[in-house]
C-alpha cells in the first residue's frame, strides 16, 4: 500500500526535530508526491503531530535494469 505523510499543524510543537533528525529519502519532508511513506519522521516526532495516509492513486514509476 502507498503512502505519504502530512503534519498535522494543529499538533506541531515547532520542535523541529524531524527537519533535523530526519535524513528524508524523498530530499525534502512533506513533500506529498515525492514521499514514499517511509515513517521515518513520523517515529521522530514527539508530538504526535505528523499522521500517515494512504494515497488514494497509484503512481507509475520507471526503472532501469541493465541500462534497459
Ligand atoms: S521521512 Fe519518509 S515518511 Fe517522512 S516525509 Fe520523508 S519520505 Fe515521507
Ligand atoms: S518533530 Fe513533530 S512536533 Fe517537532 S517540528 Fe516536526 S512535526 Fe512539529
Amino acid at each position: 500500500m502507498l503512502r505519504f505523510t502530512k503534519r498535522i499543524p494543529d499538533r506541531c510543537l515547532g520542535c523541529g526535530a524531524c527537519e533535523e533528525i530526519v535524513a528524508c529519502p524523498a530530499g525534502k519532508l512533506f513533500l506529498e508526491d515525492l514521499c514514499i511513506g517511509c515513517g521515518a519522521c513520523q517515529l521522530a516526532c514527539p508530538g504526535n503531530a505528523i499522521s500517515m495516509f494512504e494515497r488514494t492513486k497509484t503512481k507509475d514509476i520507471k526503472i532501469k535494469v541493465n541500462a534497459e
